[in-house]
């Protein structure tokens, strides 16, 4: 296996355990948008491999952009919020250092399936979905005209809205389909916050990301509330003869999407393919 020396370029801290990490190498590195690469870190004498899906485009062939959560009784990423470590990482020192090896993974989108693409996404889960999003709209900004009209839908679940990460990216890009419904790549961000109650300030849709698939009926007397309203639009117009769905990070979110969705007609890899990152 061939593994690459990696340089840490920088680690741009999101929230509290929530950063991006850029690893730079001086070899390509080849992916298709929604393959992970394996990272290697050594410290202490101990080398730990983790897989974590790149978030990058691929037409950075030097270059890896990762989107990490701590997980505090983790093995490897503790280290990566030491900040020794994070500067012998930046240093290249022989001691602590990382490597890279891949690219793995079939999480990949289908290049001659037309559908529009539903993005289900629970917290680092987001990090495939960013790649494949920067790479469709590289392609279409290299050439709009030939470019094969596409919707995104992106469905992006986490705690809090400081946990919504590449938040800034994705709203821009939203807007620029606002702006311009002829426009033929078309992103409808949809960010949802399942603790609502503990960040009084947001005003946007609440709950977890597969619970936008989940519909109450309205009671007659009640208005639609935001949550009501994206969700029956959802309802109405998801089908799996015109959407491909794509579902990545926690278990309970692809299960949950899995459950509901595989209850109107959508079935596993042809319609749903998913990327679990712990059992
Ligand atoms: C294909 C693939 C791609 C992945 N991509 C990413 C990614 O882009 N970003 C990312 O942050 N992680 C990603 N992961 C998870 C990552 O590989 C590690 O498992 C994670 O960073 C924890 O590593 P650790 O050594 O600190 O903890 P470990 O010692 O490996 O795990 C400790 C415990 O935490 C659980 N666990 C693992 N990940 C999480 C999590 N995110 N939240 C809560 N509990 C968890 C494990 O099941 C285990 O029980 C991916 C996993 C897979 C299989």
């Amino acid at each position: 296996m061939n593994k690459i020396p990696a340089r840490l370029e920088k680690k741009i801290d999101l929230a509290e355990g929530l950063a991006i990490f850029r690893l730079v190498f001086d070899q390509d590195f080849r992916f298709a948008p929604g393959q992970y690469a394996t990272v290697w870190l050594t410290h202490k004498g101990k080398t730990t491999p983790r897989p974590y899906s790149i978030a990058s485009s691929p037409a950075e062939t030097r270059a890896l952009e990762f989107y990490i959560n701590l997980v505090e009784e983790g093995k490897l990423t503790p280290s990566l919020w030491d900040q020794e470590v994070v500067r012998a990482l930046s240093d290249e020192s022989p001691e602590t250092h990382v490597h890279v090896s891949g690219p793995k993974g079939t999480f990949i989108l289908d290049p001659v399936d037309p559908r529009d693409l539903v993005f289900v996404a629970s917290g680092t889960g987001l990090a495939p979905f960013i790649s494949m999003t920067r790479k469709l709209n590289e392609d279409f900004l290299a050439d709009p005209e030939n470019f094969r009209s596409r919707r995104i839908y992106l469905i992006h679940g986490a705690s809090y809205s400081d946990n919504l990460g590449y938040r800034q990216e994705l709203e821009a890009l939203a807007a620029e389909a606002l702006k311009n419904p002829s426009r033929k790549l078309g992103l409808v961000y949809l960010p949802t916050i399942s603790r609502p109650h503990m960040d009084p300030s947001w005003t946007g849709l609440k709950g977890r990301a597969e619970a936008m698939f989940e519909e109450k009926p309205p009671r007659d007397s009640q208005p639609l509330d935001l949550d009501a309203t994206v969700k029956s639009m959802l309802r109405a117009m998801l089908r799996p003869e015109t959407h491909a769905v794509y579902v990545c990070g926690h278990p309970g979110t692809i299960d949950n999407t899995l459950q509901i969705l595989s209850a109107r007609g959508f079935k596993p890899v042809t319609d749903i393919k998913f990327e679990k990152y712990y059992p």
